[in-house]
Order: structure tokens, then sequence, then C-alpha cells
């Protein structure tokens, strides 16, 4: 469907959980955050009949995320019965990877079709300082088998932060360099814990990659459902893109909707503005009206996100005060 700002919206960004096996500082507090209860997030059922009210509207694309989707129990059931909801062709996951490749033969036979995999560094040492858990041979040998799997696509997404792994970028960039891979360079939003770190704008990432690597190429195709812009670095297999989110703000062509495990449809990261709809699940709401209510919300998605402190004209949106792992990213 098209919203009041003529956006299509035809993907759905599912947090399944909010918890998470890693404590990634930019993310979350060292002991994590209060639970929900069983009963407040959302059951597998409860998420497939708000997907099957979203596709009348005309999504058709969905990602898996959490905190870290891989530690929510069964989810090869939820991936199984997504891909059986006509309508819908492309389930996708993004993951910290430390339960990915036990997971991967039961999520592919179950129709993912992507991952992304997050990973900020090559050195344990730094992992643990970043995660504040170990766990990095894990991430790299699902990265491996993701790559060598049929997966459509695998990528990295490295969130570039100047406390952490500026001088190593050129290195993590080295990873698509003999697999057909996208590397992702994320800046950091100043949502939760990412508001205490410094972001490295990812012109100044790519200055850097061309002064090691050699002068780079855009790619105009098309990866992939969100926002990145890719580049082609000489004799490298895989490509490397970019998320300006924070630099070159990219709101006009905003695709997504967010659901996250408690049953909040968010419209937009940055502001809490949406509905709950855990109640009306609960509370007997029709189909037909389920899809109506989230037609009405979907249109009035905000404007645009205010990372530069300028709010859209007129509009009196909340500010976001969940952490990432609340929101999935
Ligand atoms: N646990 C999974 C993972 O790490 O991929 C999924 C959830 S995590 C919240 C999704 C993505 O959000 C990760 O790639 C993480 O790097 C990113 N992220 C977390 N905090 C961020 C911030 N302040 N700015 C930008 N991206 C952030
Ligand atoms: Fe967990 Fe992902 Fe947040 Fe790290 S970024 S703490 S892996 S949810």
């Amino acid at each position: 469907m098209l919203d009041r700002q003529n956006r299509t919206i035809d993907y759905l960004r599912i947090s399944v959980t909010d918890k998470c096996n890693l404590r990634c500082t930019y993310c979350m507090p060292a002991d994590g955050v209060e639970d929900l209860t069983h009963e407040e997030v959302l059951s597998f059922e409860e998420i497939l009949r708000v997907v099957k009210a979203m596709v009348p509207l005309g999504v058709k694309k969905i990602k898996l995320t959490g905190g870290e989707p891989l530690v929510r129990k069964n989810l090869v059931y939820l991936v199984e019965q997504l891909h059986q909801l006509p309508g819908i062709e492309d389930i996708t996951m993004t993951t910290n990877g430390l339960l990915l490749e036990e997971n991967l033969p039961a999520l592919l036979k179950a129709g993912l079709t992507a991952v992304n995999i997050s990973l900020d560094t090559l050195d344990p040492d730094r992992f643990r300082q970043i995660t504040r858990r170990e766990g990095l041979d894990k991430v790299l040998s699902a990265l491996d088998a993701a790559s060598r799997s049929s997966l459509r696509s695998v990528k990295i997404n490295c969130l570039a932060v100047k406390e952490f792994n500026e001088e190593e970028l050129p290195r993590l960039a080295l990873l698509a360099k003999d697999r057909e891979i996208e590397v992702r360079f994320i800046e950091l939003m100043p949502i939760g814990f990412g508001k205490t770190l410094t972001p490295i704008p990812n012109t100044q990432i790519l200055e850097t990659l061309e002064q090691v690597y050699g002068k780079s190429v855009p790619y105009e195709g098309r990866l992939g459902n969100g926002p990145a812009v890719y580049y082609q670095l000489p004799g490298f297999q895989g490509k490397i893109g970019f998320i300006s989110a924070v630099s070159h703000r990219f709101c006009s062509q905003c695709n997504r909707v967010r659901l996250t495990s408690s049953g909040f449809l968010k419209l937009c990261l940055h502001y809490n503005n949406g509905i709950e709809l855990r109640p009306l699940l609960r509370d007997g709401i029709s189909d037909h009206q389920l899809t109506e209510t989230l037609r009405e919300a979907i249109y009035n998605k905000p404007l645009h996100h205010s990372f530069d402190g300028v709010k859209p004209e007129g509009e009196d949106d909340q500010l976001e005060l969940k952490n990432m792992s609340q929101i999935g990213g």
C-alpha cells in the first residue's frame, strides 16, 4: 500500500524476542533488559495473524529479528508457516550468528531466503569488549556455512564505531574479497546506547577503503530490500555496501514497518508512534477490522526521522526511548 507520502510499504520487520545471547554495548545494558513474561510476547499464531492481515495491504517481504531471533524456541516453525502464506515472497533474518550454523539446514528447508550476520570485529578480544560475551569463532564458522549454502544472499552488517573498530574496517571489508557476499557498513544511530558512542561517516569509510584497495565503482543493481548503496572494489568477488541513515536521510524511500515482540506496530525507527496490537488480537478483533486498523496506522507513518534534531513540520511525534534490542534494528 501507499502511505500518505506515497511511499510503497511492502516490508515488515518482526522482532520475535527481545532476549539475546550477546550484550552489545551499543544495544543493551550489561545485565540485559527485564524479560517480557511469556504472556506479554506474541505467540507464533498471533504473529502469523498480523502478517496475514498485512498481505492484502501489499506486505510481501519479512525480516525476522530480535533481540536474537534464534534464541526464540522453534523459530524454524515460524519460518515454515510464513513460507506457506500466499503473498509472502521473501523471508530473511538478521542474526548475530552464534546459533546460525546449527540451525541453518532446518531454516533452509523451512524457506529462509537470506541472512544478515552482524559482525563488527575479527579480533576475539575486541569481540568480547563489544559484545561482552565469547563467540567470534562460531560467528565466523556460521558465515562460512551460510556463504556455501543455497541462501540467495548473505550479508555482513558491520556497525562502524570510532571507539571500537575504526582501524579494522578495511580488514572487515576483505571478507567480501573471495566470497560472493556483501559487507555493509552501518552508521551508528543515536538510539538507546548508540547515543553514547561516536559514529564514523560512511563517506569516510569509502575513502579509506579506496586508499587501501583502489577506486570503487558504484553498483547500479538492487540487492535486497533496504536502503543500502553498493560499490564494487577491484578484484573483490562480493560487494561493499553502506547504510547511511544519519548522514544521508533516506526516509523518502522507506518501505517498512516493525512489529515488536510484545505486539506493538512501530511505524518509524525513531519514534514511538504506532499501535498496540496485542490487546486487539486478544479481544477478538475480526480479520477485516485488523487489516483496516493496520491500513490506517501505516498510512500515517511519520514522514522522516529527526536524528539531526529537525522534526517533520506540524508533527508532534514522541522520540523512541527503547533500546535497539527491543526494536530489532
Ligand atoms: N541480534 C540480531 C543482530 O545482532 O543482528 C538482530 C537484532 S540487532 C538489534 C539488529 C541490528 O541492529 C544489528 O546489526 C546491530 O548492529 C544493529 N544496531 C544495534 N544498535 C544500533 C544503533 N544504535 N545504530 C545502528 N544499528 C544498530
Ligand atoms: Fe543482541 Fe543483536 Fe543487540 Fe547485539 S545487536 S545485543 S546481538 S540484539
